[in-house]
């Protein structure tokens, strides 16, 4: 089965991350020196450049810090319309993702609706993190 979205490139820095979430963990990493908890990962932390940092496995909980519904059909393998969610995670980083199990409308999308990670299984290399509305 083909799929035809834009997969992420993997790289040295962002491998063992895209190796976790086929695991089904979602990895960030934390510098040693000053605590930053940062994402995407990189070998250098970006609050204060120090080289030590260690990767931990994250909660998987966040919230909708905000978000823009496209009703373009703008990329490839994306039907709109669709959102694109900037999730803040409990840990602090925030990163892009796609809302799943929820209607793609501002009425059921609401700024700061608590999430959770769920796994999205593309191929051998790449396991797309997505958020669902958490649970309870
Ligand atoms: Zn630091």
């Amino acid at each position: 089965m083909g799929y035809d979205k834009p997969l992420p490139i993997l790289s040295d820095e962002n491998r063992p991350f895209w190796e976790a979430c086929a695991r089904g963990e979602l990895r960030l990493q934390r510098c040693d020196a000053c605590a930053n908890v940062y994402f995407p990962p990189r070998p250098f932390c970006p609050a204060c450049a120090c080289r030590q940092v260690s990767v931990f496995k994250a909660s998987g909980k966040g919230k909708l810090y905000s978000y823009v519904i496209n009703h373009r059909p703008a990329a490839p393998g994306f039907t709109p319309p669709y959102a694109i969610a900037v999730v803040e995670l409990d840990e602090g980083p925030r990163m892009m993702s796609n809302i799943i199990d929820c209607p793609q409308t501002p009425e059921a999308l609401e700024l700061d609706m608590k999430l959770e990670v769920a796994f999205e299984k593309l191929d051998d290399k790449i396991t797309l993190p997505l958020f669902r509305p958490a649970k309870g």
